[in-house]
């Protein structure tokens, strides 16, 4: 029986892996698919405050978990595909695995979410689509490619891309950009990127070689469509927030994300239940917000099992 378990590795599950390290709670954090969370797919963090260079996200949450480590929290790779939360312990199925734990923080943190056009699925992974430029970039070095999507992840991924692509077009399905305006204004005056306001990727065609080949654009204003050549499709339009193994057990929103106790960021519901980063945060959705949750949740799971 464990303490404390922490879900999930990004700056959520770190951060309170690192004040309940220091609590004595000992935690055990259970690692995903993404170790480190989304941070590490970024290149570079601008605005996380003590890095006036800016800091690589990977190196960022690698010195997180380094610290977490010093106080001896504890790392295993395990994905829920079950939770029980509705007993004083807390059980979660693995696969190969049950854990049961007296406290619990969920920081599982958010998926990137797909077009769910035609061909999207056959160009996923490998043949052309990624949601990742800092992870595929490279490979697309003096080819075209596009971004979809206008908030600060597509503006972001675009201008990394310039550092590999002949030439990189935003797909923005309005006029303007979502993103902030330091970056919009940097995409937009970029000289390798294009910007096709106002359009959004009906299909997504592949080559003969099974490789993205082009993506068909609909003009929203007309209903006209064109094709635009690419060898890249990068997906940047928003996240789904993983929070399926515990939808019966805590309150979600419309959309899926966790909705804390009114008067907390992090309480739940369920005693001993708490939530942190981005699977509870529609609004913010920050490196910095959401070490911030973690910390509260950390706090909260130490007041929690000192009652026990
Ligand atoms: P986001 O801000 O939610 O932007 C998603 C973009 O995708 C929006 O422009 C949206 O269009 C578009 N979109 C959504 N669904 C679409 C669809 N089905 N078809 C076409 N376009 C679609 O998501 P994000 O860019 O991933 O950013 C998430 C959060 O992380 C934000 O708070 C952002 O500030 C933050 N972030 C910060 C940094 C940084 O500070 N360096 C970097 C990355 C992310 P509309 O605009 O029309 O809604």
């Amino acid at each position: 029986m464990e303490n404390l378990i922490i879900l999930g590795s990004g700056c959520a599950g770190l951060t309170a892996a690192i004040y309940a390290a220091r609590a004595n709670l000992s935690p055990l954090v259970l690692e995903g698919v993404q170790p480190g969370g989304q941070l590490t797919t970024t290149s570079e963090v601008e605005n996380f405050p003590g890095f006036p260079e800016g800091v690589d996200g990977y190196d960022l949450t690698s010195r997180m978990r380094q610290q977490a480590e010093r106080f001896g929290a504890r790392f295993e790779f395990a994905e829920v595909k079950e939770a029980r939360l509705d007993e004083d312990v807390k059980t979660l199925v693995c696969e190969g695995k049950t854990l049961e734990c007296r406290a619990l923080i969920i920081a599982t943190g958010a998926s990137p979410r797909l077009l769910g056009v035609p061909g999207e699925k056959a160009l996923w992974g490998g043949n052309g689509v990624s949601s990742c430029a800092t992870c595929d970039g490279a490979f697309y070095r003096g080819k075209e490619v596009v971004v979809i999507g206008g908030g600060d992840s597509a503006a972001e991924e675009a201008l990394f891309l310039t550092h590999f692509a002949s030439k990189v077009t935003l797909i923005h399905r309005r006029g303007e950009l979502r993103a902030s305006p330091i970056m919009a204004k940097r995409v937009v005056e970029h000289p390798k990127v294009a910007v096709a306001w106002f359009s959004t990727v009906n299909e997504m065609l592949a080559g003969e070689d099974g490789k993205a080949r082009a993506v068909v654009l609909r003009d929203v204003r007309d209903d006209s469509l064109r094709e635009l050549p690419c060898s890249g499709i990068f997906l940047a339009i928003g996240h789904v927030p993983n929070t399926k193994p515990f939808a019966a057990y805590l309150d979600l929103d419309g959309e899926g994300y966790f909705v804390p106790q009114p008067g907390s960021n992090v309480r739940t519901k369920v005693p001993g239940v708490f939530v942190a980063g981005d699977c509870a945060d529609p609004h913010y959705r920050q490196a910095i917000t959401a070490a911030g949750m973690g910390c509260q949740a950390a706090i909260e799971a130490e007041r929690y099992t000192s009652t026990l």
